[in-house]
């Protein structure tokens, strides 16, 4: 299975910084084209402005100080300002313009993401703990981002300036600033050392930062369970933990990382104090005009900054491009079930399901499903009973293809489902959950998600039927009163008779339900019950039954037990059948209305 957390992690640290590099700017160098072109542009102006601002040093202190030309003062004064000012412009449409980049950046990878996401096997899904993915994605969009604003300021900006400034040195002072060439080397050899084992921790830092928003994330959608447990100080201590550890990571992180900056500033230490006492030693000794020594320090002192974050470049790039993989990682995944080249559309005619000698493992070896054979005739009710965890549910996640059978074929009408395409398989089926899901969005919304092109008058019609068309009225706004986790809260039933609102506006001819096991008050049961039985008229249902009224009135019941079919019948004809599971199962629901699912 696909392991986000652990994916292929040897062969993508071990991956190529330049390759990811060319990968995120081959698939989006294009689109930016333009406004990259722009903001390198408003770069050169900062470096052309820069090394002027150090350059008119020399005039300043040589024909103002030291000649006192007073006809100058007014022409110096105003080359500064205006260099200063188109700087300042520069700046700032070169920095608006590369956060619109990034922003755009981000919004297109989340898009790509979520809709990579979407489509992707359930299977994925229950590998990846989703607060945990939810938090790690983020923080791993940011990364590519950083990634784009790092190159292009340090490459265009600070690489230019530095440039820049270097030719300024060189024309106040050519010995001196063969300095130059040997600080640079050896900035770069000291920092290139740290950035091996940067990786290694930031990928750390990122699982563990995201553990710590999952945690809190799940803890948050339990609240009610924790309570009632009194979970509160288990939990805390254990989050404590996690927190601790990742802070710790943090801090590893930074040291790390900051590293580089002891060195750097000692050697631009150096620097200066070399610079003033060589300059001092010839101004006095050769009795030279201090303007080229002053224009030399400030290009020196110009070129500190964007010398200090090109040093970094390769540190920061490093964190950066671990997130980067982190996201191709999901981007990249293989959908294991990708529809075959030759598939076709299901055609339904009557919607009959068969089961052929179904073999079946979670992917783990352990098989849930053994041989298992059934029919459930078109238009009829199969309901599905036997102990829990003998494999009701995995026989309607295998009918829609959440997951592919180990062998033996899974039959709609004829049509073996794994050739057919999934998108033509699941519009032919309707299927209401035990959880009763609500999306953010209004009631109508959420009735709609059962087929977009459903007109309000369908959508009435069906609440309806559901038995809901009397709750949602009372609702503030009605059907358009919104729900999810911002919304209001409707209770189990209700939740559950949109969710069959849902199903009935889908209009499908074959209807998968895994019936609540919680049980509801009796008005509520009833009405649920209601709207099921309205929901089934002419329809293939196949129902995982929990409540003895369903199964009462299925056509045909199949009782499966580990993995296999054991029994076959009606209602009546099972009950009777002495010494048969269905009759024990059934004995025991006795006095429960609920009981034939038991443990
Ligand atoms: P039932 O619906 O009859 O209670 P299920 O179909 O849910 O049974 O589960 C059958 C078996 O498959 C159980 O042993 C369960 O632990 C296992 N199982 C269910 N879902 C998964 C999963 N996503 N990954 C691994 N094992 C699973």
């Amino acid at each position: 299975m696909t392991k986000v957390t652990s994916a292929n992690k040897q062969a993508i640290d071990g991956g190529d910084l330049l390759s990811v590099l060319k990968r995120i700017y081959d698939e989006n160098g294009r689109q930016y084209f333009k406004a990259y072109a722009f903001v390198v542009l408003c770069l050169l102006v900062i470096s052309a402005t820069t090394a002027f601002s150090a350059w008119i040093m020399r005039d300043v202190i040589d024909e103002i100080f030291y000649n006192q030309r007073k006809d100058l003062i007014a022409l110096i004064s105003f080359a500064i300002m205006g260099a200063f000012t188109l700087r300042a412009l520069a700046m700032y449409f070169q920095a608006t313009t590369m956060k619109r980049i990034g922003n755009d950046l981000v919004a297109r990878y989340q898009k790509r993401v979520f809709s990579k996401l979407m489509s992707t096997g359930v299977d994925f899904f229950t590998d990846n703990r989703s607060g945990r993915l939810a938090a790690m994605i983020s923080a791993n969009i940011e990364g590519i981002r950083e990634v784009l604003s790092l190159t292009i300021t340090s490459l265009a900006r600070d690489f230019v300036t530095l440039v820049g400034l270097v030719i300024v040195m060189f024309l106040q002072d050519a010995t001196l600033s063969l300095v130059t060439f040997i600080i640079g080397p050896l900035l770069i050899f000291g920092v290139a050392y740290i950035s091996k084992r940067i990786r290694s921790v930031t990928r750390e830092t990122v699982h563990l930062n995201a553990r710590v928003i999952g945690t809190m994330q799940e803890a948050m959608q339990g609240i009610t369970v924790i309570k009632a447990f009194t979970m509160e100080e288990q939990l805390s201590k254990k989050i404590e933990n996690t927190i601790e550890h990742a802070k710790n990571r943090n801090n590893k992180l930074a040291v790390i990382s900051e590293r580089v900056t002891p060195i750097t500033e000692i050697i631009a230490g150096f620097a200066v104090a070399g610079a003033i006492a060589y300059g001092g030693y010839r101004a006095i000794n050769d009795a030279q005009p201090p303007g080229a020594m002053f224009a030399f320090i400030t290009a020196l002192l110009f070129a500190y900054d964007p010398a200090k974050r090109l040093a970094r470049l390769k540190v920061n790039l490093e964190k950066a491009v671990v997130n980067a993989r982190m996201i191709y990682e999901i981007l990249d995944m293989e959908d294991k079930q990708r529809d075959a080249s030759v598939a076709v559309e299901l055609a339904v005619d009557g919607g009959e399901i068969e089961f052929d000698n179904v073999d079946f493992d979670y992917g783990d070896g352990s098989y849930v499903l053994r041989g298992l054979s059934f029919k459930a005739e078109s238009r009829k009710t199969t309901a599905l009973v036997g102990p829990s965890g003998s494999g009701k549910s995995t026989v309607i996640s295998l009918i829609q293809r959440f997951y592919d059978p180990a062998s033996g074929n899974i039959l709609i009408d004829g049509q073996n489902i794994g050739g057919v395409t999934k998108s033509s398989l699941r519009q032919q089926i309707a299927f209401v959950s035990q959880q009763a899901y609500l999306f953010e969005g209004s009631i109508m919304d959420n009735i709609r998600y059962g087929r977009p092109d459903a007109t309000d008058a369908e959508i009435i019609q069906a609440a309806e039927l559901a038995n809901a068309h009397q709750f949602i009225l009372q609702q503030a706004d009605g059907y358009d009163t919104p729900v999810g986790e911002n919304g209001v809260t409707l209770s189990g039933g209700q939740r559950q008779r949109v969710s069959i609102a849902r199903a009935i506006v889908r209009n499908a001819p074959i209807l998968l339900l895994d019936e609540a096991t919680s049980a509801l008050d009796n008005e509520s049961e009833r009405l649920v019950q209601e709207a099921l039985e309205k929901v089934m008229k002419g329809r293939t249902t196949i129902v995982v039954a929990h409540r003895l009224s369903t199964i009462i009135n299925a056509d045909k019941i199949i009782v499966i037990n580990d993995g296999q079919v054991v029994e076959t019948g009606t209602h009546e004809s099972l009950s009777k059948k002495r010494g048969g599971m269905y009759a024990r199962l059934n004995q025991l629901g006795k006095g429960g209305k609920a009981a034939l699912d038991i443990e």
